[in-house]
């Protein structure tokens, strides 16, 4: 039987880090068994539905690498690059939920109460096997003993969320049904039109919801429970996809830094743990830390220049060799890309503000004679490399009787502002002689 899984979302507005974690778990289970992985729009709530919230979604799962493998042909949300097929939407599908209505109503399975459809609940207990959750029996609550059957078609005509739930994951094929844990409530009710339309029910896997780092559940309100916050702060996706998959999945020998082909080769549905996972953002960072290490050249440069924009620094305004010079001395030093423009902004601002703790402590009388002579010495430098850099701070030391590192903390802070940074030769150099002539005449007008 070929793998045909779904990730189902209702365009809210958001992308729940749940949500992103729901998705790439039936794309990494798609991708495992070489199945087909399905995008399907649950936007039957009209009110609700707008274009920028389903935006949300797909620029979500496109960031994430999460391509959908099958769609209606010249939809405007096109896969990405698979061509011009879009996601499935549950509003261009309204005639097949009407078809099922009226089947059921035909087969006596269904009847109108009131101008809406009801469906004839089975009256007893519902039992499955959950591939996370284990044996499950569903008996009617204590409201459902009163009234087990429910609504599929409101009186406004439209259909209900179990109704078109299932009759699209009947209709697409679904082998298997990959959600939170907070469906595992509607399932009986699932299983039971899987039933009443005469078909076996897909297999379900309900995964375990995902809590804070102190237990609580993670609630749209938490900083951190939208996965747009990670994209907008810089994050690499591959690491984002990294920490996700561990959540609430573990690979043997808890390993933790897995590239996606392999999380791919070893991910499968058994190993997915029972227990609520808990979200934390220190592991994430340090992920993320590692891969941005290891990113190639390009894209380390794009990414950063796309932080810097986000943070008004123009880097169009430079030459390329200058920006790839100034990026060179950043890698390897940020975790996220969301501190560069902190860390290096310096090289993209003509002017610079200096912190101001650290300019009492280093813009001091006793240094002002020190800076004036390296500014004097530097001056003369050609060409101004890293090496003659750094021979002329250690020989105006020494002339000054003083370690190095005296004249490297108020140099540095004159040139880029902050107290810590880039490898100090390194920055000037790139920084190149005008710049670091000026920048230490500005500091010296500020010494008394
Ligand atoms: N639209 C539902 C949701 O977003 C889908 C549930 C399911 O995956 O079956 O929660």
């Amino acid at each position: 039987m070929k793998v045909r899984v779904r990730f189902a979302p209702s365009p809210t507005g958001f992308l729940h880090i749940g949500g992103a974690r729901t998705a790439l778990f039936n794309g990494l289970y798609a991708r495992h068994t070489g199945g087909t992985f399905v995008l399907r729009i649950e936007d039957t709530d009209v009110a609700r539905n707008t274009q920028e919230a389903v935006n949300v979604i797909l620029n979500g799962l496109r960031w994430l690498g999460l391509d959908w493998d099958e769609g209606p042909v010249g939809s405007d949300a096109t896969g990405p690059g698979k061509g011009s097929f879009g996601p499935y939407f549950q509003s261009q599908r309204k005639e097949n939920y009407q078809r099922r209505v009226d089947a059921l109503l035909s087969r006596g399975l269904a009847y109108e109460h009131e101008g809406a459809v009801r469906f004839k609940m089975s009256r007893d207990p519902v039992r499955f096997h959950d591939l996370v959750v284990g044996e499950v029996c569903r008996e009617l609550t204590d409201r459902e003993q009163v009234e087990p059957d429910f609504v599929i078609v409101r009186s406004d005509g439209q259909p209900v969320f179990h109704l078109v739930n299932v009759v699209d994951d009947l209709e697409m094929n679904i082998t298997h049904v990959i959600r939170g844990e907070d469906h595992l409530s509607n399932t009986a009710k699932h299983i039971a039109l899987f039933r009443a339309f005469g078909v076996e029910p897909p297999k379900y896997a309900h995964i375990p919801l995902i809590l804070n780092l102190d237990g609580t559940k993670m609630s749209k309100r938490d900083s951190g429970a939208s996965l747009g916050t990670y994209m907008d702060e810089g994050y690499a996706p591959e690491a984002v996809v990294n920490y996700l998959a561990l959540l609430g999945w573990s690979p043997k020998g808890n390993r933790e830094k897995l590239p996606l082909s392999e999380i791919i080769a070893l991910f499968d549905l058994p190993q997915i743990l029972r227990h609520n996972a808990r979200f934390d953002i220190a592991k994430l960072n340090w992920l993320n830390g590692e891969y941005v290490r290891e990113m190639d050249d390009e894209r380390f440069y794009e990414q950063s220049v796309h932080a810097l924009a986000r943070a008004g620094l123009d880097t169009n305004k430079y030459p390329v060799e200058y920006v790839k010079a100034a990026l060179d001395t950043c890698k390897g030093k940020v975790k996220l890309f969301s501190e560069l423009p902190a860390y290096a902004g310096f090289y993209f601002r003509e002017e610079i503000a200096c912190d101001a703790e650290a300019v009492k402590r280093e813009f001091t009388s006793e240094n002002r004679p020190r800076l004036a002579k390296l500014r004097e010495a530097l001056a003369d430098l050609e060409p101004f490399d890293h090496d003659r850099i750094s021979g002329t701070l250690a020989a105006v030391a020494k002339g000054f009787g003083v370690k190095t590192g005296v004249l490297v903390h108020p140099t540095r802070l004159a040139c880029c502002g902050n107290p810590a940074g880039p490898s100090l030769y390194h920055l000037l150099a790139v920084l190149g002689k005008d710049r670091v002539l000026k920048r230490i005449d500005g500091a010296l007008a500020q010494m008394s």
